[in-house]
């Protein structure tokens, strides 16, 4: 997608009298959006992102942005209208099977769910195409950060070059390398890796599959394994296939062999129907491993002048579904603090933090079934059905 997203004179407000300048480093979902709501205040930031281009990496599959965060962030960035262009209908339709294929229950997408369905490199594209040229510097990748006194701070790229900040925004995702001046923390591994495959073409290559996903989305859980796919644009089905198994077990297992690993994987699952093993075994591309960190839930810090973080550099968890969308909430409440406080940014960064450490606290913890261990008593179909029921039920 090229077009640029036009910014009407009418959704810029006045020029705030911002005196600090703004340094964001990551272009994931929370970065932008910071970016974006800061813009439509009128204040200039630049983001510094470490990969070359916009299209150096794809960017992953679907994201459901809920009507309680991700949809509010995107009302503050005044992109609701593009956001609707995006939205694929009929994906928030449901299904849960149990591992002989037999259908546990069913949700139908009758358009009023509270969760529309889009593609993450889409909805990046529109936080892209509505900021002024030159925003995001690309083929940055911050090195190092360091504290210089008066809430300034200097980044160092790997370059060799440096920036020097009043304020510096951390929105570089897991690994952050602003994180360190803030806390201590560092991700664990929370015991269980996704491997990632797709199957092209499936109403008429793959039918029983295709069948088997339905219209959106279909989840197979188990205490110690799972599969989750869904139903991209058209009839591409992608698929997360999770296994509760130590790093070393899935570092025994050679994915630079795709039929190997392959085979390795769908062994984990025989019994299984073949309509679900076959979302391991006929996949399209080699399958992807990727493995699950988290911060411990809770994770906060002491106020430290002209530094904040935001997204999973901030509160990176267990993927329960609300991680993108919570970080793009981060990014538009702090764009409204700061557009609050233009010259009190201490201020607008405690407000932000204060609000956003209870938040993600919680969401971590309202973690979606999938995100269970293998010890937790929700770690059930039964239980995901119990709480998709009580959902529909809930005002
Ligand atoms: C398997 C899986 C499935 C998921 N599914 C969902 C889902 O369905 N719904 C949902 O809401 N969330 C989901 N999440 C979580 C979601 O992907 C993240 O929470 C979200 O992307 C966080 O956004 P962010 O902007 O904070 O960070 P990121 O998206 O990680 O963006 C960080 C950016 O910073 C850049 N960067 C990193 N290091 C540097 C550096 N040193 N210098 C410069 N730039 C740097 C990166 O290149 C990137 O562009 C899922 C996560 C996983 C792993």
């Amino acid at each position: 997608m090229t077009c640029r997203v036009p910014v009407q004179q009418s959704t810029i407000r006045k020029k705030a009298p911002m005196t600090t300048d703004i340094t964001i480093i990551g272009a994931g979902l929370g970065g932008l959006t910071l970016a974006r709501v800061l813009h439509v205040h009128g204040i200039p930031a630049t983001v510094y992102e470490a990969e070359p281009s916009p299209a150096a990496r794809s960017q992953g599959g679907m994201l459901d942005i809920h009507d309680y965060n991700g949809q509010l962030a995107l009302e503050t960035a005044g992109l609701m209208d593009e956001f609707r262009g995006l939205i694929i209908e009929g994906r928030q339709a449901m299904r849960v099977l149990d591992p002989e294929g037999t259908l546990l229950h069913e949700l139908a997408d009758d358009g009023t769910g509270g969760r529309p369905e889009v593609l993450r490199g889409e909805l990046r594209q529109i936080l892209l195409d509505s900021l002024p040229a030159g925003t995001v510097q690309w083929g940055h990748k911050v090195s190092g950060t360091r504290t210089l006194g008066d809430g300034r701070h200097e980044v160092t790229f790997a370059d060799g070059s440096t920036v020097v900040t009043g304020l510096l925004v951390g929105a570089d995702g897991a690994w952050s390398r602003v994180r360190p001046l803030l806390s201590a923390a560092t991700p664990e591994y929370i015991g269980k890796s996704v491997v990632e495959t797709y199957l092209f073409d499936a109403d008429t290559r793959h039918p029983a599959v295709a069948k088997a996903v339905g219209a959106g989305a279909m989840i197979v859980l188990t205490p110690d394994k799972e599969i989750f796919a869904h139903r991209e644009k058209g009839d591409t089905l992608h698929a997360y296939v999770g296994l509760y198994e130590s790093q070393d077990w899935f570092a025994a297992v050679d994915f630079a062999d795709a039929a190997g690993a392959t085979a390795r994987i769908a062994q984990e699952f025989s019994g299984w129907a073949p309509e679900l093993t076959a979302l391991i075994t006929d996949g399209d591309i080699a399958p992807v491993l990727r493995p699950l960190y988290a911060l411990p839930t809770g994770h906060r810090w002491d106020r430290v002048p002209g530094v904040t973080l935001l997204g999973d550099a901030a509160h990176l968890s267990a993927p329960n579904g609300e991680g993108a969308n919570l970080a793009m909430l981060d990014g538009a409440e702090l764009g409204k603090a700061l557009a609050a406080h233009p010259d009190d940014i201490e201020t607008a960064l405690t407000e932000y933090e204060q609000a956003m450490f209870p938040r993600s606290a919680e969401a971590a913890t309202f973690e979606g079934a999938e995100a269970h261990g293998p010890d937790s008593d929700n770690s059930t179909a039964h239980d995901l059905i119990v709480a998709f029921t009580q959902q529909q039920q809930s005002p």
